[in-house]
């Protein structure tokens, strides 16, 4: 059995906080043994990025760029490797783990091609003064990782972090550890300066949270739940340290009466149960126009028994298994308390306990009709197969009851009306909006929530801005003599 080590200054080495397991979700399997890192080992990783950060940033700007397109093409050379790997984790379709590393690689790409365009400004001042700015590098970024997409997300901080001239520390999540250890190796062999790059891994609210009170680290670069990164907020406050936070949604799906109905369901389904609901901008909240309710649901429950739900390692799975057992309780307990509290269950709500799949984490894609909006599956983030449907009369009544959450991140709109569908995503709270189409995450497009989603954008130039310091400096050419205080 594969047995991953901690990687600290360009080597793996022991992790001096024991030995965690990692479970196969297919099955619950051990697939692998991992190390996990103490305090001291933390203590070691801010050390090598302390020092692998004055290697970096010094290095030439066609260097870094060349050594980033050695990542790349590593990465594309490895994908089917990594991706079997991922799939293996966290239970995603063998075919969706290549699709996002793929993704992954592009917005690396984005960001190597950014590396020589990140530019100063001169600003007009004072008489007898000139002025520049620049961008410099925030110094060493922990970048904490979530598990449900975790190479994916490991490279939307990397890249730009490392673009900047940053070094890191990367912890991903104790469930899904793999993949950026398999990274690890790769930048290794890219020509990545020793240091530069350190994978960490251990619970977060221990060798997590002591990373990110840790007084070496410069910046956290977050993606993870909503109380989470309150937690983080505050233990990154003591040091005043940078944060970006990419945090949980409840994201609306409206449905407007003059839609492409059959655009609309085949969207809404992807939308929700691709990754079997465990996406942030998964958009679990459906509203349909009551002219079309009846029809457009009878539609959306036939297709969605439909999907194909096995094996992720079969390339014809459409949805996997949850990532672990205890994510799959906590999934089914949002199922039985929402239906308590009144849900009509139209669809699933169970575990599938078929002979093949019993053994794994596989649950029924869940549909739940409500009539409240107090409902805990309306407000809360379950994270799993799981969509609420509730019908709307009005414009003002889709837009009220998707702005009805603490959470913004992304939201849909399906209509033919222009001008509505402009007015609506103007209306609507939250970071991304798409219409007549389900796709968020676009490398080069800017990707963050607004209210309780988090703050700073990924994916964009935007986070040159997440990575970087600003620094003006103000230069004096003329005569005049310096004597502010006529001394
Ligand atoms: P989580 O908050 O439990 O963990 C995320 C990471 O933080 C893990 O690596 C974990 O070990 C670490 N961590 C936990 N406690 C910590 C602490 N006190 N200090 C430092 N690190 C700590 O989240 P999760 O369950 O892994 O991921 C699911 C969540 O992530 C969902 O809420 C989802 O919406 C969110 N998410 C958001 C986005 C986005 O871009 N907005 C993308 C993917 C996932």
């Amino acid at each position: 059995m594969n047995e991953y080590k901690i990687f600290i200054n360009g080597n793996f080495v022991d992790g001096r906080g024991g030995i965690g397991e990692v479970i196969n979700p297919h099955d619950n399997s051990i697939l692998a043994k991992y190390h996990i890192a103490s305090r001291e080992d933390v203590d070691l990783a801010v050390k090598s990025a302390r020092e692998g950060l004055e290697k970096w940033k010094n290095l030439s700007i066609n260097k870094r760029i060349r050594i980033l397109q050695n990542l790349s093409k590593l990465l594309s050379e490895n994908l089917d490797k990594i991706a079997q790997i991922e799939t293996l984790n966290v239970g995603k379709p063998i075919n969706a783990s290549k699709t996002e590393i793929s993704a992954g690689i592009s917005v690396l790409e984005f960001y190597i091609g950014a590396i020589n365009k990140i530019m100063g400004e001169t600003i007009p001042t004072l008489p007898g003064h000139f002025n520049y700015t620049i961008r410099e590098p925030i110094g060493v970024c922990a970048l904490i990782v979530p598990w449900n997409y975790p190479l994916m997300l490991t490279l939307w901080k990397l890249s730009p972090a490392l673009a900047c001239g940053n070094s890191v520390i990367i912890k991903p999540a104790s469930w899904t550890p793999l993949s950026a250890l398999e990274l690890a190796k790769l930048c290794k062999e890219a020509g990545i300066p020793d240091g530069v790059v350190n994978v960490i891994t251990g619970p977060g609210n221990e060798i997590g949270s002591y990373l990110v009170s840790h007084e070496g680290v410069d910046k956290i670069s977050f993606t993870g739940e909503t109380k989470t990164g309150s937690e983080i907020m505050k233990l990154a406050s003591n040091t005043i340290k940078r944060v970006s936070l990419e945090l949980g949604g409840k994201s609306a799906n409206i449905v407007f009466e003059d839609a492409d109905l059959e655009d609309a369901i085949n969207g809404s389904i992807w939308a929700i149960y691709y990754n079997s609901g465990q996406s942030c901008e998964a958009r679990s909240r459906l509203f349909i126009h009551k002219k079309i309710y009846d029809k457009f649901l009878s539609e959306f429950v036939e297709k969605t028994k439909k999907i194909k739900i096995g094996n992720p390692i079969n390339k014809e799975t459409q949805m996997g298994p949850l990532v672990s057992k205890s994510h799959l309780n906590s999934v089914h307990k949002y199922v039985e308390k929402g239906l308590e509290e009144g849900a009509k269950l139209i669809y699933g709500g169970k575990k599938i306990d078929s002979k093949d799949l019993k053994n794994g984490n596989y649950y029924m894609p869940t549909i739940l009709e409500l009539n409240s909006t107090e409902n805990i599956c309306f407000k809360e983030e379950i994270f799993g197969p799981v969509v609420v449907v509730m019908s709307f009369e009005s414009e003002e009544e889709a837009i009220k009851l998707a702005n009805n959450s603490k959470y913004g991140l992304a939201g849909t709109i399906w209509t033919r009306d222009v001008k509505r569908a402009i007015r609506v995503s103007n209306s609507i709270r939250a970071g991304s909006i798409t219409i007549n189409h389900p796709l968020t995450a676009i490398p080069g497009l800017p990707f963050g929530g607004y209210k309780q989603s988090g703050f700073g954008r990924e994916l964009s130039l935007d986070a040159i801005e997440l990575f970087t310091e600003k620094k003006s400096v103000i230069y004096k050419f003329d005569e005049t003599p310096v004597n502010p205080w006529n001394l």
